[in-house]
Formats: structure tokens, sequence, C-alpha cells
């Protein structure tokens, strides 16, 4: 499977899309996301981090996910910042093909030591494997501050760093702070496309940037331009979810989910479709 997430990867980096990665929690986001998928003809990632693989159940994931590949064979299941090796063995064992692993905590040294060992055990299982090098802060909801005010220039990814990182552990492709942050913030990230740039060419990996809600449009297809392989998205999606869900409520018929629970589908179908277009990443199957 690592083989075939590869080719997806290089195919996006000569063709010059994004792959969305979009994070669900509940089968009204996933069925949303399949939706805006097929009919932008986009191959996707769909994401869950430890908190919501905790919530869905980790082995009814990929349950689901292997009920779903059979008509969408261009979905892949990804463990979003997966934070100790213990945890990494698990969803290898349930049968993730691809992982994060996020020891961005640690020290450079122990950052290194510790995604060595994912990547070695991931690749022995033919799993693609993401690293994650610098600190990208903020939790997937909305903050009433500032990034500015929160982002500090020691949080940001150092290109000569990202070069030596990727060469010692040997993952797949990098996740890196350049000026993203998860959630959504009272500002606009500012993304620094000088460092993209440079981290880009030295890594010569494929490259990751979380945190994709609210980076505007224009922002997203430079970063795309300069190397950027796959964006991440949550906060958007959640944001879309409740507020349809506490309108679907409000003005319900009837105690039928599947009555009031579709436009909540349909909501997070929008927001994804708009990050497929704006990715360049319909039309790609
Ligand atoms: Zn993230």
């Amino acid at each position: 499977m690592r083989h075939k997430i590869i080719k997806l990867y290089e195919k996006a980096e000569k063709k010059g899309f994004a792959l969305g990665a979009f994070n669900f929690s509940t089968n009204e986001i996933l069925q949303g996301v399949i939706s805006a998928a097929s009919k932008l003809k986009a191959p996707v990632i769909i994401a869950m981090s430890e908190g919501e693989r905790a919530f869905f159940g980790c082995e009814e994931s990929v349950a689901v996910y292997n009920a779903i590949k059979k008509k969408h064979p261009h979905i892949i299941l990804h463990a979003d910042h997966t934070k100790s090796f213990k945890e990494l063995k698990k969803v290898i064992a349930a049968g993730y093909p691809s992982v994060h692993f996020d020891g961005s905590r640690l020290s450079f040294r122990h950052n290194v030591r510790e995604t060595r060992r994912a990547a070695d055990y991931a690749h022995a299982n033919h799993v693609f494997i993401e690293g994650e090098l610098g600190g990208i802060t903020g939790g997937s909801t909305t903050h009433n501050e500032r990034l500015r005010d929160v982002l500090t220039t020691d949080m940001l990814t150092d290109p000569e760093q990202a070069k030596e990182f990727v060469e010692l552990t040997g993952v797949d492709s990098l996740a890196v702070s350049v000026g993203n942050a998860h959630g959504i913030w009272v500002d606009k990230p500012k993304l620094d496309f000088k460092r993209i740039k440079e981290i880009k060419k030295k890594i010569g990996k494929f490259l990751v940037l979380h945190g994709g809600s609210g980076i505007s449009p224009s922002s997203f297809r430079r970063a795309i331009s300069l190397g950027v392989n796959k964006i991440n998205i949550n906060t958007e999606i959640r944001v879309a979810y409740a507020h349809a869900l506490l309108k679907g409520l409000h003005k319900r018929r009837d105690y039928v989910p599947y009555h009031y629970m579709k436009d909540v589908i349909s909501a997070v179908s929008k927001v994804v479709e708009k990050k497929i277009i704006i990715f360049k990443a319909d039309n790609k199957i």
C-alpha cells in the first residue's frame, strides 16, 4: 500500500495539485467528504487524530474504510497526530495504510530517535509515514486570540534541520511549521513562503501543511506552487457540521436523524468541495 500512496503523492507533485486531508469523527462528516470527492473526481485522504479515533473507534474506522474503498479506491485512510510508538503499532495493526508520527513536542534528538523507530516499523509493514518538525500550535477549534500573538519564531521549522531530520529518520513526508497553526484564529495565518521554498529545496520529500482552516485561497495556491503536497483541513469542517446541526435541529419537523442530518452532510460536502477546487485536486482520478 505504501508504494501506491507514494505514487499518488508523486502524481500530485507532478501535476501541481495538493491532496486534501480531511479529518472526520462522525459518519456524517465521512459521508460529506466522500460525496465531495466523488462529485469532483478527486483523490482524498480521510484522517483521524488520536482523539477522533478514540471516539469513533480505531478498528471501526478501518472497517468503514475497507467497506468504502471498494467503491472509492482513490480514498486513503490516514492516522493523524499519532504521538507514541504504542499508538503507532495499534493503528498499523488495525490496518491503517498511512500514519503521521508526531514527535514535535520532543527535543530534536528525541524526535529523530522516536521518528526513526516509527518509520522503520511503518516501512516494515508497508505503511506510508509522515514526520513532523517544528511547533504547529493550537487545537482544531476556534480561538479567541490572534495567531500573531501566539506564534513565535522559534516554533518555525528550520530548513537545514528539516534536511537533517528527513535524512536521519527516513520519513516519506514532512509536516512543517511555516506560519500555519491548528484551528481558526482572530487573524488570518500568514505563511512564510520563503521558508516553504527553502525547506522543499533542502528535503526533496513530500511536504505537508497542517492547520489549513482559515488560510486564504491565494496563499494555498502559492504554497502548492512551492511544493506543498498535502493540506490538512479539520476546523472548518467541524464548524460547518455544528452550525448545520444546530439549524437542522431547530427547524426539524420530526426526530428522524436521516432527515435533519442530510443538511449536515451537505454542509460538510460544500466545505470539502471548495478546498478540493482550491487545491486543484478535482478531476485527478
Ligand atoms: Zn495537525
